[in-house]
């Protein structure tokens, strides 16, 4: 994928929830110039996961936190949803 298009569909995928992760609810934010990563940095999270096949798709993206998206790593993206949505 290009990068104009990887680009297009961050925006369209941080449009479409919000701009907030998807799973704590908290706000994201872009990575600025100058600076540093942090744990509410917007990611692109695969719903069913890269080495499962899930395809690099509007429909298979939410938008999570860089937090959010560490944390669960393979676990089943309603199960992470279910277990965060019960300790916020
Ligand atoms: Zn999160």
């Amino acid at each position: 994928m290009k990068p104009a298009q990887r680009l297009k569909l961050f925006e369209d995928v941080f449009a479409r929830d919000g701009g907030r992760c998807v799973y704590c609810g908290v706000a994201t934010h872009r990575l600025a110039k100058g600076q540093s990563r942090s744990p509410t940095l917007a990611t692109l999270d695969h719903v069913v996961p890269r080495s499962l096949g899930g395809p690099l798709s509007r429909e298979n993206l939410v938008l999570a936190c860089q937090a959010c998206n560490n944390e669960r790593g393979v676990m089943d993206a309603d199960a992470f949803r279910a277990l965060k949505a019960g300790s916020r």
